[in-house]
């Protein structure tokens, strides 16, 4: 494995994965743009993550594509490549590379939370294990995530004339956000601004239920009166938000544990929920998959290269230029 200006490059099956440019051959984690990025000539996802391609990228998802479903095996070169659920998004996948008796996994995103809008994030044991750490600091930890709902629904209990619009990221947060509503039992129809719709869509054909959903971009004011509304974050400090009546502004977001972040965006009711492991997660996995050795890449890597190497696991910091964290 090498790290290349195109990204992380597996030499004896000559492709990449999660490319940062276009290259011949890509195996893609999952559908947020800072992993998914266009002009590929062929690309080797899970059907979730190449439906969600197909959609965001069009022309762009792959002139070539090809569906792996999880735990299928194919050889590409001398490498066998697996893909196994990352527990992140819809159709996310960790790739599961085995070559000359040496097994490597790349994690891509993931959390350990229950999600019921996609598979469980599975622990593969192996040789190498390649990390996120975007909430790689002791002090990020994901509290329970009914209990944020809980804070929306008794804020919608103590203002009912007011419309609540919360930001989430189309891709994940959103449908996870109104999945985690439904299990909390809020059955009113849930209002989406315009750009949410179309993953929401994506996420029931595949058979996520969502409940009723309805565009917020046409419903009438006094309709949203006391309405839940998800937009995406930029939208909801703009124009588009004072629409509604006197809204509670609302973000769903790992970050929102950091308070300055929330003030900063002119959120009244941060909620922390996160599609990325937090601190006590990412611990967990590197225990679970036992790796003694582990490469920290996508955000805070000190810390948990610090964590592991007390721990007598071989770490290192793995500098991927160009990830940006989707919407982050
Ligand atoms: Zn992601
Ligand atoms: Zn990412």
């Amino acid at each position: 494995m090498k790290v290349c200006p195109e990204g992380l490059y597996v030499e004896p099956g000559g492709f990449y994965v999660d490319p940062l440019r276009p290259v011949e051959r890509a195996v893609v984690t999952h559908g947020h743009s800072d992993h998914a990025r266009p002009g590929h000539a062929h690309v080797l996802a899970t059907a979730g993550t190449l439906a969600i391609m197909r959609q965001r990228l069009g022309e762009g998802a792959g002139a070539a594509t090809q569906t792996l479903d999880y735990g299928e095996a194919i050889r590409i070169g001398d490498v066998t490549v697996r893909l196994v659920p990352a527990g992140h998004v819809l159709g996310s996948a960790q790739v599961v590379l085995e070559h000359a008796g040496t097994r490597v996994v790349v994690s891509g995103d993931y959390k350990r939370r229950f999600d019921r809008t996609c598979a469980p994030f599975e622990p593969v044991p192996c040789d190498v294990f390649i990390t996120e750490a975007t909430f790689g600091l002791p002090v990020f930890r994901h509290p329970p995530d009914l209990g944020e709902i809980d804070k929306l629904l008794h804020s919608l209990s103590i203002f009912p004339e007011r419309s609540h619009v919360v930001g989430a990221y189309a891709l994940g947060k959103c449908q996870r956000v109104i999945s985690l509503l439904r299990a909390a039992g809020y059955d009113r129809p849930i209002y989406l601004h315009g750009a949410l719709e179309p993953i929401c869509k994506l996420y029931e054909s595949f058979g996520v239920p969502l409940g009723e959903l309805r565009p917020a971009t046409v419903a009438a004011k006094e309709e949203l009166k006391g309405a839940l509304v998800l937009a995406p974050p930029g939208a909801v400090a703009d124009r588009w938000a004072r629409r509604l009546t006197d809204p509670v502004v609302a973000m769903a977001s790992g970050w929102m544990r950091v308070r300055q972040r929330a003030r900063q965006r002119g959120v009244e009711l941060p909620l922390v929920i996160s599609d990325h492991a937090d601190w006590d997660e990412l611990v967990q996995t590197l225990d679970e998959v036992a790796a003694p050795e582990v490469w920290v890449t996508h955000g805070r890597e000190e810390a948990l290269v610090h964590h592991a190497t007390q721990r007598g696991i071989r770490a290192r910091a793995l500098a991927l230029v160009g990830f940006e964290e989707e919407g982050a």
